[in-house]
């Protein structure tokens, strides 16, 4: 008899995941396999790690209940893939839509053929693949509003109607005899520890929350998205970015919901994530440099202790700190802090936003490359539709503007808790009697700002403009 074997890639789930369901219907005996390649990994992804190792645990007891086990190879998938010849065995998988990831299923499928292993692959975890959304002439979108107004339209005419389930099989079996468990993924370093306060890593939640979400507060989505205090968000993207979640099914869901402003909204973010799928497959050059080759010429500052107090959340911006200590402790940061501590990076300090992406991957746990890269590219102004490079954020309007009362910047820096409102989004600028009395003095207890906003932009500005006369 001839055994499933599903390879998980990004979609820990057993809802809506084709492969699985596919194999469950089809083999007596089926068997998930999860490929940890540790090159892939090593000094990248750091927080992702911790993601995947409680997401294997927690799969791992729901495939039980179908009687499949899951099974953890260390290994590079090819060499893996390579000892499967005279096998009998059907392999499974869905799709990811990474350029890295879709080279690697080619290279596979080339080995599988050669070995004569029946193998088939499924959608993955997309409303469309990018491939169907291009203009008429068949060339790719560059610009957001276009390519979701086709995009919606594809999907809404073929929404997928299939509703079929996993079935339980008939028999266990251990295919490969590993003895990997998710413990042996876990990054190295004790800072991830903290995640376990944030976070309830299973498909379940993700349900839970998205239930949440639509009864409690998609409704004011709209507005209150912006506002890093209000949890305005679904905070769902971890979830989408391992796979506990299906965006198809997350679709499925909000179009039960009355439709209102907050449902477009929160359609059009996944929009986003789809229009940067379709970027960096069309072009994968912008994963390694500017999509916008104008800025290959733009004079980035080399700066390590700048770079080094944003990493930390030391720059005496009380917004730009608050995002970057939100990140590190709970492995995500508000959207609009993202953009708030993207732009300080590339126009306040001038850094190159390889480096705020690089960290980025490391730190957050929704960390994937279509939408980082493209949103550090949309931030920085070199990408597609991307925000213009002389649209500078004021740290402190947008503080105030966001924050007003600044209940987010006092949650995650907590030494400004004794600020009043009005200077909590430039603390330098209370009277150093008042500073003393509060016992925070600004460059003993809180840093100094490390930039002049004033300054920095017009640098900025003046860079940019170099990049004109070039
Ligand atoms: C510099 C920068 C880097 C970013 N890096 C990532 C990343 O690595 N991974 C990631 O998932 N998102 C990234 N984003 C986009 C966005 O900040 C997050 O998706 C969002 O904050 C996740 O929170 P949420 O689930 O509550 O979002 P919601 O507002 O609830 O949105 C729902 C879903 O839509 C998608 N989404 C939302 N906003 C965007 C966006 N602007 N672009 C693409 N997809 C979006 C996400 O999958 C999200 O879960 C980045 C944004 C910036 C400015």
């Amino acid at each position: 008899m001839t055994v499933g074997i599903v390879w998980i890639k990004d979609d820990f789930r057993l809802e809506n995941n084709s492969a699985l369901i596919h194999a469950s219907k089809n083999h007596d005996t089926v068997s998930a396999i999860y490929i940890f390649n540790k090159e892939f990994f090593d000094n990248r992804r750091e927080a992702q790690k911790w993601w995947i190792s409680k997401s294997l645990e927690s799969f791992g007891k729901n495939l039980n209940i179908y009687n499949i086990n899951l099974e953890i190879i260390i290994s590079k998938e090819v060499d893996f893939f390579s000892k499967l010849k005279g096998k009998n065995i059907n392999l499974y998988w869905n799709k990811v839509y990474e350029p890295q990831q879709l080279n690697l299923d080619r290279k596979i499928i080339e080995m599988l053929d050669n070995n004569k292993i029946h193998y088939k692959l499924f959608k993955g975890n997309v409303l469309n693949e990018y491939q169907s959304i291009t203009k008429k002439d068949g060339t790719p979108f560059k610009v957001f509003s276009p390519f979701w107004r086709h995009a919606e339209q594809i999907y809404l005419d073929k929404v997928p109607s299939d509703t079929s389930k996993i079935q339980k099989v008939k028999s266990k079996k251990n295919i490969f005899n590993s003895k990997n468990t998710f413990v042996n993924i876990l990054p190295n370093k004790d800072w991830y520890k903290k995640f376990d306060n944030y976070w309830n890593v299973s498909e379940e939640e993700s349900h839970v929350q998205l239930k949440h979400f639509l009864k409690e507060r998609i409704s004011k989505y709209g507005n209150d998205r912006d506002f890093p205090s209000l949890n305005g968000s679904s905070k769902l993207s971890p979830y989408i970015r391992n796979g506990q979640i299906n965006v198809n099914t997350i679709w499925q869901k909000c179009s039960k919901v009355n439709k209102n402003i907050g449902v477009r909204k929160y359609l059009n973010e996944l929009g986003w994530r789809e229009f940067s799928h379709s970027l960096i497959n069309y072009f994968p050059q912008m994963l390694k440099g500017n999509l916008r080759r104008e800025f290959d010429r733009f004079p980035w500052e080399k700066n390590k202790k700048n770079l080094e107090a944003w990493k930390k959340g030391l720059t005496g911006y009380p917004i730009v700190d608050a995002g970057m200590r939100q990140m590190y402790e709970t492995g995500w940061m508000h959207n609009r802090i993202r953009m708030v501590v993207g732009s300080f990076l590339v126009k306040h300090l001038r850094i190159n936003w390889q480096e705020g992406e690089r960290h980025f991957r490391n730190c957050l746990l929704d960390f994937n490359e279509a939408n980082n890269v493209a949103q550090w590219q949309w931030v920085a102004g070199c990408g597609a539709d991307a925000a213009p490079y002389f649209r500078i954020f004021n740290p402190i309007l947008q503080g105030e503007k966001f924050d007003k009362n600044g209940d987010y910047v006092k949650k995650w820096v907590p030494e400004l808790n004794k600020y009043p409102s009005k200077y909590i989004h430039k603390p330098w600028e209370l009277d150093l009697k008042y500073q003393k009395s509060i016992d925070t003095v600004i460059g003993k207890d809180y840093p100094e700002p490390i930039v002049i906003h004033e300054e920095a932009r017009k640098k900025a500005l003046d860079a940019f403009k170099s990049l004109k006369k070039n």
